[in-house]
């Protein structure tokens, strides 16, 4: 059993505490928080940190199989070069890819991630991902190629998910984005979903993306209705007509999760996400990390503080709202990660070089897990 605290705890679901403490089995479940008196009394085998300790960070978006691109593609050059790129530089053989997973995952974990959401486009990776303590959610991504038939398309992405449910991974089938999954693979998609399916989708990446009738981009998002939970990755144009649209259909808003990848964002196209407006909108956002192919590092500290710094009307308590609960509950994983309460098992983070009269994360924050 561990006792800890630190100046402030942020347990997400509830208020931050100051004169409080975890209580933590060896597994690191929480049997109870416990409201004491700093000053006056002393507890037995407290451990006592400097800083913040807050729950498990969720990477809401990231692609495992891209990490040994790190530094390969050059930044700015916008979304079509990068796609470009990717395409012609993935294929390395199995155990150089694998290799970089496995580094990943370690890194990752180190710090503070505790659910992640995988985009996949083949089975490479099985082993590290069983062995990483990480709760993984992988999405397989099926997208439309020149000469290939749906059918083909969807047979593949049926030997990908036989791989990956027969090591106790959890999948699904999704669309890659707009315009590289046409209407009739998406229905193919929807065919193969089962209830509590979840998808995810690159969004509104690009320019060009958004200059589509609004209509379209409608229709398309009500094509993915067949799913339980709909996470939006990047939402970089989304401007006020097409949210509006969207809110229209109140089924279909209330299934979606806005995913933001702040530092890829800025590392293909220079650019960021208004998320000061999608909070004024009460968006669910949650962070992603994308993949090392257009980041130079995965840490979701790392993109809580590019929008902190970024936007310094946003309060904390939001930034991470975003970073732990509003991940864990797009990914169903929220029975257990994202917030401090009884019975969750949700990591233990100590967040240091914490601005405490701002209430908000410095350049110089860096994170370490306790638990
Ligand atoms: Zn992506």
């Amino acid at each position: 059993m561990r006792k800890i605290t630190a100046n402030i705890i942020f347990p997400v679901s509830s208020a931050p505490l100051n004169d409080a403490y975890l209580v933590l089995n060896d597994k690191g479940l929480v049997i109870d928080i416990v409201n004491y008196n700093r000053n006056q009394e002393e507890v037995e085998g407290l451990e006592y940190y400097s800083g913040i300790l807050v729950p498990g960070f969720v990477n809401a978006h990231c692609h495992l199989e891209l990490s040994h691109l790190k530094s390969d593609i050059g930044e700015g050059l916008g979304l079509k070069h990068f796609v470009k790129q990717v395409q012609k530089i993935r294929n390395k053989p199995p155990e150089i890819i694998e290799r970089s997973i496995d580094t990943a995952l370690r890194y990752m974990w180190s710090r503070g991630i505790n659910g992640l959401a995988d985009v996949v486009n083949s089975s490479v990776g099985l082993e590290q991902k069983k062995k990483s303590q990480i709760q993984i959610y992988n999405f397989i991504e099926l997208f439309n190629e020149s000469g290939k038939a749906t059918d083909e398309i969807l047979n593949y992405g049926n030997y990908i998910y036989t791989a990956l449910t027969e090591a106790n991974q959890v999948a699904s089938f999704v669309p890659h984005s707009m315009y590289a999954t046409n209407r009739e693979l998406l229905k193919g998609i929807c065919g193969l979903t089962l209830n509590d399916d979840i998808a995810t989708m690159h969004f509104l990446e690009s320019h060009w993306e958004s200059n589509l009738v609004v209509d379209k981009i409608i229709g398309y998002l009500k094509g993915l209705k067949c799913f339980e939970k709909i996470l939006l990755v990047h939402n970089l144009n989304l401007n006020q007509e097409i949210l509006e649209q969207i809110r229209m259909d109140k089924d279909l808003f209330e299934k979606l999760f806005w995913v933001v990848c702040p530092n890829s964002n800025q590392y293909i196209n220079r650019e960021l996400p208004t998320v000061l407006e999608f909070y004024k909108e009460r968006l669910n956002i949650c962070f992603g990390t994308d993949s090392l192919a257009s980041n130079h590092q995965l840490s979701i500290l790392d993109e809580m503080k590019t929008i902190a710094i970024n936007f310094s009307d946003l309060p904390f308590d939001s930034i991470l709202e975003w970073a732990t609960i509003n991940g864990a509950k797009a990914l169903g994983m929220d029975n257990n990660l994202g917030s401090f309460e009884k019975g969750k098992q949700p990591g233990v983070l100590l967040i240091e070089g914490f601005d405490f009269k701002k209430n908000q994360l410095t350049q110089s924050s860096e994170v370490i897990r306790l638990v």
